[in-house]
C-alpha cells in the first residue's frame, strides 16, 4: 500500500503544548471518560486515567461487554480479559479471569508487582485475591437472561454475536497526561457466546493494544481474531514510527485485515491510533463504530475518520 506523506490530523488537539487527552472505543464509554477526566485534567497521570476510566466501565452492570454484567461464553460463564501498557517494558495483562471484578486493576498489579506480563485463568483470579483485589459474581440476572435467550434461539455451533452498537464491545482507552506520558488499556468480556477458554486480542500486547512513548499508541475493538493475525496495534504504532500519520496507520491496519481475511458482513474492527504528540485518527472496517473524545476543548463522540468497506 502506498502511504500518503504525513499530515496533521484535523481531529487532533490544536494546542502546541501537551494537553491532557482521553480517548475511548465506542460512544457508550463516554461516561467512563467523564469519570476519569477531572483527575487527568488537574495533573493526574495517564496510567491512573486509563485505569479509572476502565474501572468505571467494569463497574457498570448495564455494560454487557465489560466487567460485571459482561456477556457469558457458550456455557453461560463470564470470563474477562484486560491489559494495560505504558511502554514495551511496562505492560501487564490478565486473560480469562472469572472472579476478579476489575481485571484492569489486576493487569496493573501484574505490571507493577510481578516480573511477568500476563497471568491467565484460575491462577490470575488467585493472584487478584492475594493482592487484596475485589472478586465476586460476574454474571448478572440480565446477562443470564440474554444468554438463555441466545441459547434458545441459536445453534451451539454458532458461538459468536455480531459486533454492533447494542453489543458494543471492549473498552479501549488511550491517554496522554500533562507531562506528555502515554498509556493504553483494554478490558472486555470478549465476544458474546464465545467458546469457553477463548481469549481474544484485548489482553495480548501488540494485538488489542500497544504503546511506545516515543512514537504513539493504539487500541482495537471488534472481532479479536482479525486483530490477532496481523498484530494490529503493533502494526499501527510501527506505521507511525516510519514517519506516517495516524490516518495512514489506521488505513494500513484496515487494509492489512482486508488483504488477509475472507471478511463476512458481520466482521468488524474499530481502532484508535494516537501519536505521542497528541494527533489521532480513528477508523473501522464498517460503519457503526464510534470513538469518545475528551480534551480541554472537546467532549464528544465522533464518527470514524476512515471506514474501509
Ligand atoms: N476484541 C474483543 C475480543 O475479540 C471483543 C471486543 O472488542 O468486544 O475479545
Amino acid at each position: 500500500m502506498e502511504l500518503a506523506p504525513w499530515a496533521p490530523n484535523p481531529n487532533a488537539p490544536t494546542t502546541e503544548t501537551m494537553s491532557p487527552l482521553l480517548l475511548a472505543t465506542w460512544s457508550i464509554n463516554h461516561p467512563a471518560l467523564t469519570a476519569a477526566w477531572p483527575a487527568l485534567s488537574t495533573g493526574g497521570t495517564a496510567v491512573d486515567a486509563v485505569e479509572s476510566a476502565i474501572r468505571f466501565a467494569e463497574s457498570d452492570p448495564r455494560n454487557a461487554t465489560v466487567g460485571v454484567g459482561g456477556s457469558p461464553d457458550r456455557d453461560g460463564t463470564v470470563s474477562l480479559d484486560a491489559a494495560i501498557m505504558l511502554s514495551p517494558s511496562r505492560t501487564g495483562a490478565v486473560g480469562s479471569v472469572r472472579r476478579a471484578l476489575h481485571p484492569i486493576t489486576v493487569a496493573r498489579c501484574v505490571m507493577e508487582r510481578t516480573p511477568h506480563y500476563l497471568l491467565a485463568g484460575e491462577a490470575a483470579d488467585q493472584f487478584a485475591i492475594e493482592q487484596g483485589l475485589e472478586t465476586g459474581e460476574l454474571l448478572t440476572e440480565s446477562s443470564r437472561r440474554r444468554w438463555q435467550e441466545w441459547r434458545a434461539s441459536n445453534s451451539i455451533t454458532r458461538p459468536i454475536a455480531n459486533i454492533e452498537e447494542q453489543n458494543h464491545d471492549t473498552i479501549g482507552v488511550l491517554a496522554i497526561d500533562s507531562n506528555g506520558t502515554l498509556a493504553a488499556g483494554c478490558s472486555t468480556s470478549g465476544l458474546a457466546w464465545k467458546l469457553p477458554g477463548r481469549v481474544g486480542d484485548s489482553p495480548i500486547i501488540g494485538q488489542g493494544l500497544y504503546a511506545d512513548p516515543s512514537v504513539g499508541a493504539c487500541v482495537c475493538t471488534g472481532h479479536g481474531e482479525l486483530a490477532a493475525g496481523i498484530c494490529a496495534s503493533f502494526l499501527a504504532v510501527e506505521t507511525l514510527r516510519h514517519g506516517n500519520s495516524p490516518t495512514d496507520a489506521v488505513r494500513q491496519v484496515l487494509s492489512r485485515i482486508k488483504e488477509n481475511y475472507q471478511l463476512t458482513d458481520q466482521d468488524q474492527i474499530g481502532l484508535i491510533v494516537l501519536s505521542h504528540i497528541g494527533h489521532f485518527s480513528t477508523g473501522s472496517l464498517r460503519p457503526g463504530y464510534t470513538t469518545a473524545v475528551r480534551t480541554a476543548d472537546r467532549d464528544e463522540a465522533i464518527e470514524p475518520e476512515l471506514v474501509l468497506l
